[in-house]
């Protein structure tokens, strides 16, 4: 339905129903792959607008965290881009929780902006809203601290995380539990791995009543890693 040359204005013009039904098709396919209510009432539910102004808020987000983590790597021997791992975690949580709201999808997005790259809650307030800088904020350690002392407050702090964060949170973990398997970091040896395993899963614990689907995903590949990494240990007669 795109005019062909030599037609006139008026085909043009003609097209554009056709063009907007294309547009509800397309929102309606993409509504049904990832965004439709758990408990649909046999409706999309949600307006194109909504949709678009969504659509703005998380590659706004993606944007941000892109440029954040722009001379950062994560640990594995890959050295894949740093924002891989933003990215999977809010895959994660759509994935599992598909009736997730924007602000906490962006949050996990951003989740290790303040950590990581010094980025501040005021300056992510100013540029999404309060929400989304206070769940970045929940789920930032204190980089002052000494690395011992912010994995305890990580254990310590997340009961009292609010549900956005704990799912942030655990959904962290599902990602870098599952990177000991994928792209296991650099210098670790197997029992730090395992220590790791066991230090996330009493981290994530108080974080298991926002969802039974990531908490699932992280009992399957805590197993999987420590099979694999229990196995090397013993080949290696260690
Ligand atoms: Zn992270």
């Amino acid at each position: 339905y795109w005019p062909l040359p030599g037609h006139g204005f008026a085909v043009s013009l003609s097209c554009l129903p056709l063009f907007f039904m294309h547009l509800r098709n397309f929102h309606s396919c993409w509504m049904h792959e990832g965004l439709k209510p758990r408990k649909s009432r046999g409706t999309l539910g949600f307006p194109f607008t909504t949709v678009l102004r969504f659509m703005q808020l998380l590659l706004k987000s993606v944007d941000f965290a892109a440029r954040a983590h722009r001379d950062q790597r994560r640990k594995g021997a890959a050295q894949e881009p740093y924002i891989n791992h933003p990215i999977e975690v809010s895959r994660l949580i759509v994935e599992c929780e598909p009736h997730t709201g924007e602000d906490i999808l962006c949050a996990a997005v951003l989740h290790d902006v303040i950590e990581d790259c010094g980025a501040t809650r005021d300056e992510i307030a100013a540029c999404f809203n309060d929400i989304i800088a206070d769940i970045v904020l929940e789920v930032s350690d204190d980089k002052a601290l000494p690395r011992d002392e912010r994995k305890a407050k990580q254990i310590e702090t997340a009961p009292n995380l609010t549900s956005g964060a704990k799912l942030v949170r655990l959904a962290d973990k599902v990602a870098n539990v599952g990177a000991m398997l994928t792209d296991t970091p650099v210098g670790w040896d197997e029992r730090q791995i395992l220590a790791y395993v066991d230090w996330a899963e009493a981290v994530i614990a108080p974080c298991r009543e926002v969802s039974e689907g990531l908490s699932d995903r992280f009992d399957a590949i805590a197993r999987d890693v420590r099979i694999f990494h229990q196995n090397e240990l013993k080949e290696a007669g260690k």
